[in-house]
Order: C-alpha cells, then structure tokens, then sequence
C-alpha cells in the first residue's frame, strides 16, 4: 500500500507501535510534562524524530527535514514528537542541550530526553523497542498504530503527499478557516511579525492622561491585574474587545472561551497584524507576550494549551480591554 514506506508490507501490515518509555518531556513552549506517550498524541498519523545533540547528520539533514515536515503539514492529521535517544557521547547528549535545540530550531512540538540508565547501558529505551539503528532517525507511525516507516531517512516529499492523501480521502467538509496555531505565534515571536494595520504612538503624559492609573500599569509598564479580579472573565455576550489605548478591535467574543484561570481568554484574534508576539523571558520563564501591534499596549501572554481548533489561549488582562456592542 505505501511502497515507499520500509516497514509495513504491500497490504499495510507492519510491526505495532510499543509505548515509547521515555520519561522527561517538555511541550511544545519547553515547559515539563508530568507524561508523554503515543496516546497523547492523539489518534491521527504519528512521526518520532530521534536524534542526539551530538550527531552531526542531526543537525545537517535531521532537523531540516523535520521542520520542512512540520510545516508543510500543519493542519493535518500528523502529530510530531521529538526525542533525543542517547546512546552515546552521553556528556554531550545531555537534558539541558535538548532544551538548547527545542530553541534553536524552534520546531513547535514536544521534545523528550532518553537516556536510558546512562553511560555505559545500552542507553535510549525507545531505540531498542523500535529497533533504531543510530541518529537521525524517523518513525511514522498509521492511525491503527503500525509502525510503516523506521529508518535513518525518510522521504520528505513522498511522506507529505501520503499525509495529505490520507486526509483527502474522507468527505472534508468546507475548508476550515486559517487561523493561527502555535507554529505560527513561535515563528512570529522569533522572526517578526506580519504588519500592523495601521500605528498610533503617543507620549508616556499622553498615555497617562488617557487611561486610569491601573490601565496604565498593565498596558504601559506591562502589568498583570490579579487573578478572578475583572467580570469579564465570565462575560460571553455578543460583541467585541477593543484595545483600551487606541480602540482597534482586537478579538471576537465568539472567540471566548471560559478558561477558568482568572484572565478573560480567547482562542485567536479578529484578523492577523492586530497582536504582535514577543519572546518574553522574564521572572524566569520563557513565554510569548501578545501587545496590540497598533500601540504597543501590552494585553498579556498566548500559551499553547488553548481549545481546537486553533489550540491557543490568549490570557489576556480585563485592564487591557474595553468591550463594544
Ligand atoms: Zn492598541
């Protein structure tokens, strides 16, 4: 059926997928997970990268062909998890330069580190349950959970036109609109953001003038307002949120949402160019700031644990909004 997969024979029959066993996972922004596995993953396509920091081929192929996999299937039914499998160089290959690489290559999936028991041990749990020859290597993993395809290569453009087939196949309703996803926020936050409709800039009297003394401090001095402290959180009428600085529309209330984490929450904004995203790693953490890209107010964080279909949320401060009719 997928001849040119390695594994699966001509009927699509292949070796089932075993649980992964890798213990130490952070997600797609880099933050710990309690637990990863194949189940997480969800009941679509499946593809594994393995790799080590140290593998030059990791570097030079691995991850170039991943992240032209990542996002040439954005959308569609493949998820992709990453997994550094040591089995050597282990002073190298180690948690902290995972962490490094989820950065620099800023592919936004989960990454795991699998060191097995550590030098001197076979090493990666997962290597030796899939049969993983060495770094790089891809795992594509069907819906029914066969293994179809484990090798040091995979064909990049082949496995993009199987993924795109698979979701052609059944009746596709009208195609969904484009919306943001966390691919593009960490794009947008590393390289720049797409253009603001229009600019408003005032002085810091002006600002000061205009807005109450806490809207100043969250929008201005890039404030959080505590917690459960705005009726907006519960609030689901018909309408929209503006900027409280300069008035631009910035989100729909069809796309609110009741996160219950004390910050009104949406899971996009009304049109691209209204919200700018910047890397933010301040108090320790490393998060992506969303400011109204018209004014520069600063309007709160977007993390990637939202509803589909986008899977975002925009937590964003009640200070920083002004609800119109
Ligand atoms: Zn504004």
């Amino acid at each position: 059926m997928n001849p040119h997969f390695n594994v699966a024979s001509a009927d699509g029959t292949g070796p089932q997928a075993q649980p992964l066993g890798v213990e130490r996972w952070v997600d797609a922004a880099g933050q710990p997970m309690a637990h990863f596995d194949l189940v997480s993953m969800g009941d679509g396509y499946k593809l594994l990268f393995c790799y080590q920091h140290a593998c030059p081929g990791c570097h030079t192929h691995g991850f170039p062909n991943l992240s032209r996999l990542v996002d040439a299937l954005r959308g569609e039914n493949i998820r992709f998890a990453v997994v550094q499998t040591v089995f050597e160089d282990w002073e190298e290959n180690n948690y902290e330069a995972m962490l490094e690489d989820q950065r620099r290559y800023a592919v936004p999936v989960p990454f795991g580190h699998d060191p097995g028991n550590g030098a001197g041990t076979p090493g990666s749990v997962l290597m030796q349950r899939y049969g993983n020859r060495g770094t790089p290597w891809f795992i594509l993993i069907d819906p029914e959970g066969t293994v179809l395809h484990s090798h040091f290569r995979i064909d990049v453009d082949k496995t993009i036109a199987l993924i795109r087939r698979a979701g052609a196949a059944p009746a596709v309703a009208a195609a969904p609109e484009k919306m943001p996803n966390w691919g593009d926020v960490v794009r947008w936050a590393n390289h720049g953001n797409p253009p603001p409709p229009r600019r408003v800039q005032k002085t810091e009297a002006e600002w000061r003038q205009l807005l109450t003394p806490d809207q100043y401090y969250v929008t201005r001095e890039k404030g959080t307002e505590p917690a459960h402290s705005s009726a907006m959180c519960s609030l689901f009428e018909p309408g929209r949120y503006e900027c409280v600085c300069c008035g631009t529309e910035l989100f729909d209330s069809g796309a609110k949402y009741d996160s219950r984490s004390g910050w009104p929450s949406f899971t996009q904004p009304i049109t691209e160019g209204v919200v700018a995203y910047n890397m933010d790693n301040s108090y320790g953490m490393r998060r992506i700031e969303t400011v109204c890209q018209v004014c520069d107010a600063h309007l709160g964080h977007v993390f990637p644990d939202g509803p589909e279909p986008s899977g975002l949320r925009f937590c964003i401060n009640a200070l920083s909004l002004k609800k119109s009719k």
